[in-house]
């Protein structure tokens, strides 16, 4: 846990009980501070029911005396519109913050040769994969790499600050508008998508959000940043302007000048005076498809800023198992492979899914969401079934008729049955059993999470069922 500085004695009300709530809490007591909380849903107030910080209704909360308001980073802050404990805080003149400022505060206690690296991943796509990439490889060259933020444990519940530690934290646009005074030695900014707008307003808020991931860096540290899309390129020729820190354009689309850039799976860099091909990752199992390489090129930059060797680094990308949920291998039946990529829950997300392989048994649909699946159409020659699922089914069998055979299955256990018969009758050399939804997961599941590890299971019986190690 992290211990947060100067807290004693004061109070703090943290307003969402989820994993980071509770973990800002926990931290808060831990330091001295007294903590006044709540949760609209009742189950989340109930985890506080033998505590220190027992929910109790904000009305009651002593709010001329609060410090700071740690709001959850789910809570609206601004759009659609300013959740009322917000506009209930302006009014009472109390600052909101995050789990992250908190963090940062510890940090900047602390001086220079104490204060560990702080490594700091964002963008619309990409951002977990990259920090456990990221993550993995400090590892795997002898770091005391430490993962988390938005990915994994919450910020308060890392490990204690110390040198060598180096904190990889995922951070969305949320957690960046509750964030003020973090440093980040090396900040990665991967992408924007305009479909990620909707909490934010416009493009404009949704950018400027994101761009807080480069307050508060000197001169000697690194931001690296995606230039595979417009809104990006802007923000990186705006951070190479101001030269307030250094910068590192990085591509998978075509070759740079400087930074590191991915050429069909090749990674190359001109970095700080360090000119080379660092190596190959088409064939990295975890990092299939281009969407990948830009990763891969941002995690190559940043290991490299804190002073890995790119040989080292690709050769830890070839190590890398990739996270569940996003193309992830989970089982094999003769020449039959299972890929999960529940975590597709768009149409842009399964399209990259689909460009990562041939021979393509495509399990899809669910609750589905704007925009359909219509402009997949053209991928539909690497497909040889659509096993339509869920409340979308009759919509995209409209969307694909004619491109693609549609085969009705209604629920997830149905369609990976009969993908996988007809991709083991197939008689191809590899056929894959994909599942990458384009949808949303609610009308069938919990969340994609339990999609995915529905898919896992059903996938790995019938391997066990076939005899064949899961
Ligand atoms: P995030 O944490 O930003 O949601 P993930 O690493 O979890 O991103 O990847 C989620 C999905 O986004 C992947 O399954 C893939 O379809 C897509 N994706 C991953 N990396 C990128 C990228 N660099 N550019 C575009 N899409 C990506």
């Amino acid at each position: 846990m992290i211990s947060v500085p100067g807290v004693k004695g004061k109070k703090f009300a943290v307003f969402g009980l989820g994993a980071s709530g509770l973990s800002t809490a926990e931290a808060l007591i831990a330091s001295g501070a007294q903590v006044f909380t709540w949760d609209e849903s009742k189950s989340a107030r109930e985890k506080t029911a033998n505590t220190e910080y027992r929910a109790e209704h904000p009305k009651d909360w002593p709010w001329k005396e609060l410090s700071a308001l740690v709001l959850s980073p789910g809570v609206p802050l601004t759009h659609p519109k300013p959740h009322p404990i917000v506009r209930k805080a302006a009014v009472e003149n109390v600052e909101v913050i995050g789990d992250v400022e908190l963090f940062a505060r510890a940090l900047n206690v602390l001086d220079e040769k104490s204060r560990p690296h702080v490594i700091a991943v964002t963008g619309a796509n990409g951002k977990s994969t990259t920090t456990a990439l990221i993550g993995h490889i400090l590892k795997d060259a002898g770091r005391k790499a430490i993962i988390g933020g938005n990915i994994g444990s919450a910020v308060l519940s890392l490990a204690p600050l110390a040198a060598e530690n180096i904190y990889v934290l995922e951070l969305s646009s949320f957690q960046l508008d509750l964030t003020k005074s973090l440093r980040a030695n090396v900040a990665v900014f991967l992408n924007i998508s305009p479909d990620h707008i909707d909490r934010h307003g416009d493009i404009a808020g949704y950018v400027a959000a994101k761009k807080r991931i480069f307050l508060n860096q000197t001169p000697e540290d690194w931001a690296i940043v995606g230039v595979d899309d417009a809104y990006s390129q802007g923000i990186c020729a705006e951070l190479s302007a101001e030269g307030a820190r250094k910068v590192a354009p990085v591509s998978a689309e075509g070759a740079l000048g400087r930074g590191v850039f991915a050429l069909s799976g090749r990674l190359f860099y001109n970095l700080d005076g360090k000119t080379g091909e660092a190596g190959d990752v088409s064939s990295a199992r975890a990092l299939k498809g281009s969407h990948n390489w830009q990763n891969a090129a941002a995690a190559l930059a940043a290991v490299m800023a804190e002073g890995v060797s790119p040989a080292v680094a690709v050769k830890s990308m070839e190590r890398f198992d990739g996270l569940p949920h996003r193309l992830e291998t989970v089982a094999r039946i003769g020449a039959v492979t299972y890929v999960n990529d529940s975590k597709a829950t768009n149409a842009d997300a399964a399209e990259r899914a689909l460009k990562s392989f041939t021979d393509i048994f495509w399990i899809v649909g669910g609750k589905p969401k704007e925009g359909g699946v219509a402009s997949l159409r053209p991928l539909m020659e690497r497909v040889r079934g659509a096993y339509l699922i869920g409340e979308a089914a009759t919509e995209f069998e409209a969307q694909l008729a004619g491109a693609v055979p549609c085969i009705q299955c209604g629920d997830l256990a149905k369609a990976t049955a009969q993908a996988g018969r007809d991709a083991a009758q197939s008689g191809l050399a590899a056929p894959v059993v994909l599942l990458s939804p384009a949808c949303a997961s609610y009308d069938q599941f919990k969340n994609f999470e339990e999609r995915g590890d529905a898919f896992r299971r059903l996938a790995q019986s019938a391997a066990r069922a076939a005899g064949e190690a899961a």
